[in-house]
């Protein structure tokens, strides 16, 4: 295990009890950082987080998404063992992702890289998807691309336990506290201010999602980012538990999955949503509503794919906010001009997925200056200043965004 000494790191702030912040907290605290304070506005896991589908797969589109998502799919599955006491498991069902004949042209172009990757893949017709899973019923020009390392992990059940084995590593998680600047001297961060109180830090952590820019702009920084709405469904349970991988069923802009209680859980993206600008501090995931007869039209495409859907109704909705980069790879790493500030944010639509690994990286960077992985291509100062100046000015619907899912 690495030394935190090596840069002399004794109190280290996160901002955000999501799941990347948690992640973060936890690599930090198994590496034996004297001191990590998280702090949380609203209480944590009430951000995206809790709303996540919670789908898992590898199959991503750039080398760097890719190995960092083989080291999440690793690392889910050590964590569970760890987490088995607070009753978490990782799902290892596979992820079965579908694509119309247009669509996987432009996937199929990918394999070489996934084999580079030593990505294990498998590409299947209609009528074997059909075979191996017969409660789908794909029509017979889709193509599958499953991933037997994928699947799926209950956002309720990996919270709560992930936040507990935190506290038992030593984080002093607080919840209800809302920070409202970085401060700065010199170039260096010495700390943040939370509720006019002042907290010293060695290092901060940014992991406040949609609301990163509103913190940023404190230090005169912004990122060329959006934000959507997006919801998802729990069904009422099923007569026995349904034999599923998670599915991304691309062409009819739906995902499922077997959730806990033989339920169903399906979710989908509002296409032609407007962003939801930079949300002020006071705003919450629970004031966001999906739109009047979504549910339903979601519900109907979903049945075509799954047609046992017809007998178990929607009894929850939740729905919150994804976060897309002008590029749609994720922003993760040290900004130049402010040294000890480190960002993870704009997962796109695969935060859940990237925690474990975004939560390593964020901790090794924050310990020892460096990632083992090479992120460059995650850089918060990747983006060319006049473009990412006229993407943020810009009023995107979701569909103009990057089209990425999990
Ligand atoms: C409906 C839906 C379905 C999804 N499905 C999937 C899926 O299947 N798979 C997948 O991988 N991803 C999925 N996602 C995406 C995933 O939920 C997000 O990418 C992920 O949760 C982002 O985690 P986070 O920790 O960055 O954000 P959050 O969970 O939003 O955490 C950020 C936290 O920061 C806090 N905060 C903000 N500002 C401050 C401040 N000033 N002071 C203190 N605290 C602050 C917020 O209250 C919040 O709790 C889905 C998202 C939605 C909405």
């Amino acid at each position: 295990m690495t030394n935190a000494n090596d840069m002399n790191v004794s109190t280290i702030v996160i901002v955000g009890g999501g799941v990347i912040g948690l992640s973060s907290a936890y690599h930090l605290a198994r590496r034996g950082v004297p001191r990590v304070v998280l702090l949380e506005k609203d209480t944590v896991g009430a951000g995206a987080s809790s709303r996540a589908g919670g789908i898992i797969t590898a199959q991503l589109w750039s080398k760097t998404g890719i190995e960092a998502r083989k080291l999440s799919l690793r690392l889910f599955q050590e964590i569970s063992e760890e987490l088995r006491p607070y009753g978490y498991r990782f799902q290892a069902v596979g992820c079965l992702n579908l694509f119309s004949p247009a669509d996987w042209c432009e996937r199929e172009k990918l394999l070489p890289l996934y084999r580079e990757c030593g990505l294990p893949y498998e590409t299947l017709a209609a009528a074997e998807i059909r075979q191996r899973w017969p409660l789908l019923a794909p029509a017979d020009d889709i193509i599958g691309l499953f991933d037997p390392l994928g699947g799926y992990s209950e956002p309720d059940d990996y919270i709560p336990a992930l936040a507990q084995h935190c506290r038992a590593l030593g984080v002093d998680i607080r919840e209800g506290v809302t920070v409202t600047d970085f401060v700065v001297e010199r170039g260096r961060v010495m700390g943040i201010r939370a509720d006019g109180e002042f907290l010293a830090a060695d290092q901060v952590i940014c992991c406040a999602h949609s609301w990163t820019n509103r913190l940023l702009a404190a230090v005169g920084l912004q990122l060329p980012m959006k934000s959507f709405v997006h919801q998802r469904y729990l069904t009422a349970p099923l007569a026995k538990a349904p034999a599923l991988p998670a599915v991304n069923a691309n062409p009819a802009g739906v995902y499922l999955r077997p959730a806990k209680g033989d339920r169903l859980l399906v979710g989908g993206e509002t296409a032609n949503r407007l962003e939801q600008e930079n949300p002020a501090y006071g705003f919450g995931m629970d004031d966001l509503r999906a739109p009047a007869g979504f549910s339903a039209r979601l519900r109907g495409k979903a049945q075509a794919l799954l047609p046992a859907l017809a007998q178990a109704p929607f009894q929850v909705e939740r729905v919150g906010l994804i976060a897309f980069s002008m590029d749609g790879e994720p922003i993760l790493g040290a900004v130049s001009g402010v040294s000890g500030l480190l960002l993870g944010t704009a997962f796109h639509s695969g935060g859940f997925a990237y925690n474990p690994v975004a939560g390593k990286l964020l901790a090794d960077l924050a310990t020892e200056g460096e990632t083992t992985l090479d992120i460059t291509a995650f850089s918060p100062d990747r983006f060319k200043p006049a473009e990412a100046s006229v993407y943020r000015k810009s009023r995107l619907r979701q569909n103009q965004a990057f089209s990425r899912r999990h």
